[in-house]
């Protein structure tokens, strides 16, 4: 008999980020996966995707988390950023209604091309823009809870649940999987 039974699975879970321009996609990426923030990003910061390490109850699980390069401008994004994806972050921009009312489209395009069973989170970013919020915490809480969404508030510029955003998606995949 091998030790194979004893050693450590390596879990690598797809996960997308999706959402219209500027709500702060690789922002939200770069302060998860480097620490990171560019307060005047264009869509050229966008990596194809970035592996970080996570310890789930004692587990290394790596999290493969895909980023646009700014094509969702063009509502252009294919399904090849969909394929295989087990987890997504919908993100919209708090100080931006229009952002919010794009989430539909997201969510519609997110099941057309990806499996049902995506564990996906609504974000509401920029949560430091307190003066500038044009979305309630309410709506984003009613939306989520109507869709079958996790949903939580975040910050890139101030780092407010981002770990947690991230946690919460590749927690509830890893839970559903074992
Ligand atoms: P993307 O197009 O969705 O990838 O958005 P970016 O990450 O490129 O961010 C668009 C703009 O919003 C940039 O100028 C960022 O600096 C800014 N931004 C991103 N996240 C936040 C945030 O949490 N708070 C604030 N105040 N600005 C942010
Ligand atoms: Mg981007």
């Amino acid at each position: 008999m091998s030790n194979d039974d004893e050693k450590t699975e390596d879990y690598l879970f797809k996960i997308v980020l999706v959402g219209d321009s500027a709500v702060g996609k690789s922002n939200l990426l770069a302060r998860f996966a480097r620490d990171e923030f560019y307060p005047n990003s264009k869509s050229t910061i966008g990596v194809e995707f970035q592996t970080q390490k996570m310890d789930i109850n004692g587990k290394e699980v790596k999290a493969q988390i895909w980023d646009t390069a700014g094509q969702e401008r063009f509502r252009a994004v294919t399904s090849a950023y969909y394929r295989g994806a087990v987890g997504a972050l919908l993100v919209y921009d708090i100080s931006r209604r229009q952002t919010f009312e794009s989430i539909g489209r997201w969510l519609n395009e997110l099941h057309t091309h990806s499996d049902m069973n995506v564990v996906t989170i609504l974000v509401g970013n920029k949560s430091d823009l307190k003066d500038a919020r044009e979305v309630a915490t309410a709506e984003g809480k009613s939306l989520a809870e109507a869709q079958g969404l996790f949903f939580m508030e975040t910050s890139a510029l101030d780092s407010s649940n981002v770990v947690a955003a991230f946690e919460t998606v590749v927690k509830e995949i890893y839970s559903i999987l074992l």
